[in-house]
């Protein structure tokens, strides 16, 4: 039973199985009813005539008792109920009761037998003790209940009336009435379900089999055409969404969404590993240049030390290249945990306005920095928000043309510390500052990585990841020639994230 048609069967068919249990016993209890009742209006009937007998028997007769009685007491067990030794009904008058088809028996005030029907005669001694103990010491009325009586008797439904103006002797009169006799048998009923239900199940489970086949022809159609779709290169592909609405509309919906996902994912994984190739081939091919030219045509000393200084530049920056992606991959993969301490946030600005006002130096920029007066503790990752300064104040000093100006700056709020970093730079078109924060973008891709503005792209990237592992986040202004804002903000409460 491993295909979903074959668990659809075998669950539908146990679900028929037990509607039909269930519908069998409740057509049993309907049509036990009406019988039952009938079977209780003839007690009543019957005991209302023989009570009618007793009464006129005694206007006519007087006493109706002869001698002592045949079973003393419901209590005794010493008497057998055929044992008609004791005072008994005059014989005139149970003539009348040998009629009854049913178990009579009728009892004296102190409940001893006077009288058994023929039926009742030929119960079993305990059958007839059951019975006889029915009948309540006050004599008092019952209305027709069921009781069972045990083999060969089976259930009986019975009726206890006490007896009054048939004389001092005759205390109460039990009408009993074995249920197989007039009412429904519930062996009919399950011959006729026996019957029937074979037909109906195998039915049954040949429409389910079809049912369940025909409901999963979507799926398969589905599973066909994922099959079709799962090499990398028809990513393209989309499912069929049926019209229905239905759960496989919306299955094929959900697949849809993901194909979308994977489509993305899979080609910004390309896109990546184009750029990282082409960022890594162009180093390689000015060091080879260098190496071959330094080894076809050897120099003077002095010429084969300047090539080898430019061919240990382009090799300390492939390896810096190496080293971002490395950290960007572990950063995906979850595994670049921060180590975090507290931090007096002020250092970390004092240090990059250091470094980039060395920088700055050169270009003619002026950098300056802003810090509150009191120390402005934060736990960090103190090498990757160093990190995080140094990309925004670098970039922002690198931006920037002579003359421009670059400030860093940090606020100190109640829940959270901001890190701001603001240049009089060339900006960056608005179309552009969706894209700054992906991997390998530049806004200007003319720009050499060699250049006078060096890079690959991938600064703003890791600053992001530094930024959000932090549980803050980075956002960015600017406005094309004339300057840039970027704003790290940072909650007080600092949960890492990785
Ligand atoms: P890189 O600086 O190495 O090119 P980044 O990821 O640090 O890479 O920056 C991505 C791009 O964002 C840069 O190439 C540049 O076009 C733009 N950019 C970043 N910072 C600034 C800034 N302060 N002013 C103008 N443009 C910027």
């Amino acid at each position: 039973m491993r295909t979903i048609r074959g668990k659809l069967t075998a669950w539908y068919t146990a679900a028929l199985l037990v509607a039909l249990a269930v519908f069998a016993g409740a057509l049993y209890v309907e049509l036990r009813k009406p019988s039952i009742l009938e079977l209780d209006s003839r007690l009543e009937l019957e005991t209302s005539l023989a009570l009618r007998w007793l009464q006129d028997s005694h206007r006519v007769l007087g006493r109706l008792v002869l001698g002592d009685t045949l079973l003393s007491g419901a209590s005794s067990a010493a008497q057998g109920p055929g044992d008609l030794s004791g005072p008994s009904l005059s014989p005139s008058v149970s003539a009348y009761f040998e009629a009854y088809r049913d178990y009579l028996i009728l009892v004296d005030r102190d409940r001893n037998i006077l009288f058994l029907s023929e039926s009742a005669r030929a119960l079993s001694f305990q059958s007839l003790r059951t019975l006889a103990d029915q009948i309540p010491p006050e004599l008092t009325p019952k209305a027709a209940t069921s009781i069972p009586l045990g083999v060969p008797g089976g259930a009986v439904r019975f009726t206890v009336v006490p007896v009054s103006g048939a004389g001092e002797d005759l205390g109460a009169i039990l009408l009993a009435a074995p249920f197989t006799n007039s009412t429904f048998d519930p062996r009919v009923l399950l011959n006729a379900i026996l019957v029937v239900s074979p037909v109906v199940v195998v039915f049954a489970v040949a429409l389910a089999y079809w049912l369940a086949g025909t409901a999963l022809v979507p799926v398969r159609l589905i599973m066909d055409e994922m099959d079709a779709i799962k090499d990398g290169r028809s990513l393209h592909r989309r499912l069929a969404v049926p019209l229905s609405n239905d759960e496989l509309a919306r299955l094929a919906l959900t697949l849809n969404g993901m194909l979308a996902r994977l489509e993305t994912s899979f080609s910004s994984l390309h896109r990546f590993t184009a750029d990282a190739s082409h960022e890594l081939k162009t180093p390689l091919m000015v060091l080879r240049a260098g190496v071959e030219r330094a080894l076809t045509h050897p120099k003077t000393p002095s010429e084969s030390i300047e090539a080898l200084d430019e061919a240990l530049e382009q090799v300390n920056q492939m390896s810096e290249m190496v080293e971002d992606l490395l950290t960007l991959a572990r950063a995906d993969e979850g595994r670049a945990p921060l180590t975090m301490d507290a931090m007096d946030l002020r250092e970390l600005v004092a240090d990059a306005t250091e470094t980039a006002g060395l920088l700055a130096e050169g270009q003619g920029v002026e950098v300056t920095s802003k810090v509150p007066d009191n120390p402005v503790l934060l736990p960090v990752d103190r090498q990757r928000m160093r990190e995080l300064l140094l990309n925004l104040a670098t970039n922002a000093v690198k931006y920037t043309p002579a003359g421009g100006s670059v400030a860093i700056e940090l606020e100190d709020a109640p829940d959270q510390v901001r890190l701001r970093v603001a240049d009089t730079g060339i900006g960056i078109a608005p179309g552009d500052l969706p894209h700054i924060f992906d991997r390998f973008w530049r806004a200007d891709p003319a720009r050499s990585r060699t250049g006078d503005r060096p890079g690959v792209g991938l600064g703003l990237s890791i600053t992001k990841w530094i930024a959000e592992a932090h549980g803050g986040t980075i956002m960015v202004a600017s406005r094309p020639g004339r300057g840039t804002i970027f704003t790290v903000t940072l909650p007080r409460s600092v949960e890492p994230i990785n």
